[in-house]
């Protein structure tokens, strides 16, 4: 058995602030454009909302994990997450 390689933090220069890294940190800043979602496996672009783990308390449902699901791959029993 050697040792594992150690590492070190290393006092590094942080980028210059010209003007060329101030577009690239409002480009980054920016949002991106709306895409419509689409099935990577077949094309689709119908989905279902689904819900798992959710919580029932004093009878209303609560919290869960939101999943976007290709409709058309669900009808043929597949089960594919698209966002
Ligand atoms: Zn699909």
């Amino acid at each position: 058995m050697t040792d594992k390689p150690r590492l070190h933090v290393i006092e590094g220069t942080p980028a210059p602030d010209t003007a060329q890294e101030q577009v690239r940190k409002r480009v980054r800043a920016t949002e991106k454009p709306a895409t419509m979602i689409q099935c990577h496996r077949c094309g689709g672009r119908e989905v279902i909302e689904t819900k798992i783990g959710v919580m029932l308390k004093n009878g209303k449902t609560t919290g869960g994990t939101k999943q976007l699901i290709c409709a058309c791959c669900f009808m043929k029993g597949e089960r594919v997450v698209v966002g």
